[in-house]
C-alpha cells in the first residue's frame, strides 16, 4: 500500500507539472520525428540551434539574420535544421529545404520557408506561443 501510495502521489505531481513543459516536450517530439524522416530520405540533418539568449537574439537582429525580438528560439519552441554537409550553402529551392518544409507541415509546425517577408528555410517552430 505504501508503494502504491507513493506511485500515486508521484503520478499526481507529474500530471500537475505537465502543462509547464508540455509545449516544449510536444515540439521536441515532433522535431525528433522530422529528423528521423529526413535521415530516412538520405539527408544528414543537424539541429543547429534551439534555445537562444536575449543577448544572442539581439546580435542576430543587429546582423540582419533575424527581424524580431519575439523569436520562439527564446523559449526553445523553434529550431534551425540544416544538412551538416551543406550548412546554409545551398539554394533556397534545394530539395533538402523542400523535404524539411514538407515534414514540418506534416507535424503541424510552421516552416520559415513558407514566410513571405523573411524567408528562413532552416527554421521550424511550434504554432504555440512561448
Ligand atoms: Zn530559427
Amino acid at each position: 500500500m505504501k508503494a502504491a501510495a507513493t506511485i500515486l502521489l508521484t503520478s499526481m505531481i507529474m500530471a500537475a507539472s505537465a502543462p509547464v513543459n508540455y509545449k516544449l516536450a510536444e515540439f521536441e517530439h515532433k522535431v525528433g520525428q522530422i529528423m528521423i524522416e529526413l535521415k530516412q530520405k538520405g539527408w544528414k540533418p543537424k539541429i543547429n540551434e534551439q534555445f537562444r539568449s536575449v543577448k544572442r537574439q539581439k546580435e542576430l537582429v543587429k546582423k540582419g539574420f533575424s527581424t524580431t525580438m519575439r523569436s520562439k528560439h527564446l523559449c526553445g519552441l523553434a529550431v534551425d535544421i540544416i544538412d551538416k554537409r551543406y550548412l546554409w550553402n545551398i539554394p533556397i529551392k534545394h530539395q533538402f529545404w523542400k523535404d524539411l518544409g514538407a515534414a514540418a507541415r506534416k507535424y503541424g509546425l510552421t516552416w520559415g520557408g513558407d514566410w513571405r517577408r523573411f524567408v528562413d528555410v532552416a527554421h521550424v517552430e511550434s504554432k504555440r506561443g512561448c
